[in-house]
This record gives C-alpha cells, structure tokens and sequence, in this order.
C-alpha cells in the first residue's frame, strides 16, 4: 500500500461509506470516523424505512444547484448515474425493485441498503471508528498531511480527506452544523441553507377547519403572482398548513423566497384530472338541476365535507341558504375556488422536519472529481453540499453519485476512465442498461410511491 493512499472519510452516511468503499476498493487505506455509535443512521428512516435509493426518470432537472454548476453537476452524473447505483448495490449482493421508475431493496427494508454498505466495509477492509466525532482538520503544509483531531484530543494524520458529514436535516436543532465548520476551516463557503422537502405553514384561519384531510390535487407556487412550480399528488391538510409530495416538491422554492421576504401563496385544484370545460359544463347541469338544495347539501357529493365547507364559506356564502339564493354567479365563484383555492404561505416547517436541507458548501470552489481548488487531496461529498434533488431517490442518488466520485478521485483514480461516459459509447450504455435485473414491474397504484 502507498504511503499516499491513507484515506479519511469524516461521516459514515450514505455519500461516506460510497466513498469509503470506492477508495477501498480501488487500494485506499480508508479510516471511516462516525459520530454517532454506529453508521449510515439516516438510510434507516429514509423512504418511510424501504429506502427509495434511486430514479430510472432521472434528468439534471430534479436536481437544484447554483446556474453555473448545472454543467458540473451533468458530467457528475455521467460518470456515476441510476445505472451504477444498480451496479453498485447488485456488486455488494442488494437485489433491487422498481415501482414506476422508484427504485427499492427487494427486501424492502433499508436496514437491507445499510447491511450491504456496512458489509462491505468489512470486506474491503476500511477502518470503521464510530462514536468519535472530528472536531478538528487541517492540513500541514511541511508534511502534506491532513491532521484530524477529536473532541477527546486524539490525532490522526492521513495523505487525503473526504468530508461527507451531511447536513441538520432532520436532526434536533443546532445539530449537523459540524461539516460546515470544517469545510470553513479550509476556507469552502457555505451558502445561504434552507429545509427542503418540507411541510408548507399557512397562517389562513380557514387551514385549521381542513386538518386531517387527505385529496389528490394540483398545486401551483405563486411567488409575487408568478408561478414558479406546479406538482400534482396527494395532499394533506394539517392543522398549520399543508403537506404530502407534491408540497415536499415545491417546498425549496417556497423556501427561498420565504427568506428573501417575498409574498409566497400555493394555488389548490382539487379536479385535477378534469378539462376545465367539461367541468364548467357539469357546474351549470348541477346548478339547473340542485339549486334548490341547502349549499351543504348543493356541494354534497364533490368533495371531502371539510373541503366543501371552506369553500362555502371563502365565497363568502353560509352553508345553510339555498343555492337558488346565492344565485349562479356566486355559485360560479364558488365552484373556480375548487380549481383555484388560494392559501397564504407564512412559512416553512423548521430543518427538523425536512427530509433535507437546500443549500450548502458552494461547488464552485470544487472540481468535477469534488476535489478542493485550494487544498489539494481535499474533496466533499453528499447532502452538505449546494446540491439537491427532489423527491423519488434522487437525494441519495446525489450520495452515491458524489461518495463515488470523491472515493475513486482521493484513491488516485481518473473516475473517466473508471466509469467511461455512457453517452460517448451508447453499445456500454445499453449493456450496462441490460445488467439492470428488475425484479417486480410497477405496481403503478397512484399514491404507492414512497419519498
Ligand atoms: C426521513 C427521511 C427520509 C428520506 N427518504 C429519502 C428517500 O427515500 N430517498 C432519497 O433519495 N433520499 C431520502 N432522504 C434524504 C437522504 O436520506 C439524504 O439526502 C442522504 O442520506 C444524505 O446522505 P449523506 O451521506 O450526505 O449525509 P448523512 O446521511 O447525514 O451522513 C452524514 C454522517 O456524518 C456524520 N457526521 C457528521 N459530522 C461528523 C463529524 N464531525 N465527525 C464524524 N461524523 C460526523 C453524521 O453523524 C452522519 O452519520 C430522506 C431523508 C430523511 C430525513
């Protein structure tokens, strides 16, 4: 083994042990430091406990990150795609299932994801040191060694450094700060950070009536009266907001403009799948035909109780007169709020409840292979950088993507030559496609998929 090949991962996450395993198996002599009393924690709670570990629909465009790195961020995931987070997991003996492009462990267990990393670990040798939390890097000039040091003043010096510590997302508050502070210590920026995939706050009175309903509906980001998202899925109402996919989807951008001050409101269809024609037309058959109903009873049959009931009253209606009373173009009124129910975002739940945070250590400043511009044999990886993706695996297809490029990288590999670009050789593409072994065809029953 090379002297140069000592290899620190800080963070036994999703993205560490990828590094760890990857730098292992390409020779490194890798130390893996964990804070907590055993690794990969999160991976347990991830996909409702099943794990949705990546997304045969990927494209750049369900990930976030600054403008000027989206081009960084496709060469990433060219040389690491959904195809070698397959290969990866069936190379450690996972046996994986697709729902509707959603991939799981067969099993369906995430402790399934977890047993195969931590397995591997073992086989490829990597020193595992958990419950040790690193307080302290920095890199000694005169003997070209990172020092790492922790809360109890031990010592450890190696030739190269991954930082994979994650972020505070879904940890009590204060925590997971502790990636930051030491990508600061070799001068990395972090960027302004927000929770993502998070439940939306709403300071409407009307919110409160709705708590506990569940509907499919089409919501739409109104940021200062522009749209800025639109998403469709199960929602769910709360007693302080709303919640489900498609809000967790919107949630970032919300976020972010929440921050900067500005008026930020979600639009709710709740007839999603109906042409606005048809609909118009079944409005006015309904009125001939109901208008001497109680507008109770008039909206009995549409909607869940509760949804009728805020819809009567935001018309300005009571629930007790007669539709005939109202008159149709009040009930007109009534019926666009089913299409277009606008609810005032106030805010966003905090960062304990995200699935992940937006935002974090600027790519710029880093290589295509993760490496630092200003230490070398410095390189980062997974959620505490400025990058995220949306719902459906795609965060820990970031883990992997970036674990695997920062492993091979530190281990002295060109990662290009390791993985070829797939799209300069499509014949590659399409074996390294036919090696994909899906076990069970979508069971594509709307609302079946996990985030
Ligand atoms: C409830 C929930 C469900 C989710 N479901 C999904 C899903 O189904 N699909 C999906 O793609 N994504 C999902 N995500 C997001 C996904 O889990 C994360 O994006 C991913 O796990 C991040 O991996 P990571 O390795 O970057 O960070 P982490 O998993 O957070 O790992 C970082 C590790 O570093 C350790 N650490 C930190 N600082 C130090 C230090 N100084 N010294 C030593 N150790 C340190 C931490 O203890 C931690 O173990 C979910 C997240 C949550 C919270």
């Amino acid at each position: 083994m090379s002297e140069r090949n000592r290899i620190a991962v800080i963070g036994a996450g999703a993205s560490g042990m990828t590094a760890a395993i990857t730098a292992a198996r390409l020779g490194g002599e890798v130390t893996l430091f964990e804070k907590n009393d055993r690794v990969g924690k999160k991976i347990l709670s991830t996909g409702n406990g099943k794990c949705n570990l990546g997304n045969t629909d990927f494209s750049i465009e369900k990930y976030y990150c600054e403008d000027r790195d989206k081009e960084k961020l496709r060469k990433m995931f060219q040389v690491f795609s959904v195809w070698d987070t397959i290969s990866f997991f069936e190379s450690m003996g996972l046996m994986i299932r697709e729902k509707d492009g959603y991939l799981y462990p067969y099993s369906e267990q995430a402790s399934s994801v977890l047993d195969v990393l931590r397995m591997e670990l073992v086989r490829k040798n990597v020193t595992v040191i958990t419950g040790t939390e690193i307080r302290e890097a920095g890199f000694d000039q005169e003997r070209g060694e990172f020092e790492l040091s922790c809360a109890e003043g031990k010592t450890w010096r190696f030739e190269k450094l991954i930082i994979s510590c994650g972020s505070p997302a879904s940890l009590k508050k204060g925590e997971g700060h502790g990636g930051y502070e030491l990508a600061g210590k070799f001068g990395h920026m972090t960027g302004k950070m927000v929770p993502g995939l998070v439940q939306l706050k709403s300071d409407e009175p009307f919110i409160r009536g709705l708590s506990g309903v569940r509907v499919k509906a089409g919501v739409s980001l109104v940021v200062e009266g522009e749209e800025r998202a639109r998403e469709s899925g199960e929602i769910q109402f709360t007693d302080y907001g709303v919640s489900g996919i498609p809000v967790f989807q919107i949630s970032r951008v919300a976020a972010f403009a929440l921050e900067e001050g500005k008026d930020v409101r979600i639009l709710v269809d709740f007839f999603p799948d109906q042409e606005q024609r048809p609909f118009s037309w079944q409005n006015r058959v309904r009125y001939e035909t109901q208008a001497d109903k109680t507008l109770e009873d008039y909206m009995t049959g549409m909607l869940n109780k509760k949804i009728n009931m805020a819809l009567i009253r935001r018309a300005g209606l009571k629930p007790g007169i007669r539709a005939s009373e109202a008159g149709w173009e009040k009930i007109r009124e009534m019926m666009s709020l089913c299409r277009s129910l606008e609810i005032h975002i106030s805010g966003v739940n905090s960062m304990e409840n995200a699935q992940i945070c937006a935002g974090g250590v600027l790519l710029d400043g880093l290589s295509t292979e993760l490496e630092s511009e200003r230490v070398k044999g410095l390189y980062f990886a997974g959620e505490m950088l400025d990058v995220d993706g949306k719902c459906g695996g795609y965060n820990l297809q970031w883990a992997f993507t970036s674990g695997y490029i920062a492993g091979s990288a530190a281990a002295g590999c060109n990662v290009r030559e390791i993985f070829p670009d797939p799209a300069e050789n499509p014949q590659e593409e399409e074996e390294e496609h036919s090696r994909i072994r899906i076990m069970e065809k979508a069971d594509s029953r709307e609302g079946n998929t996990i985030c």
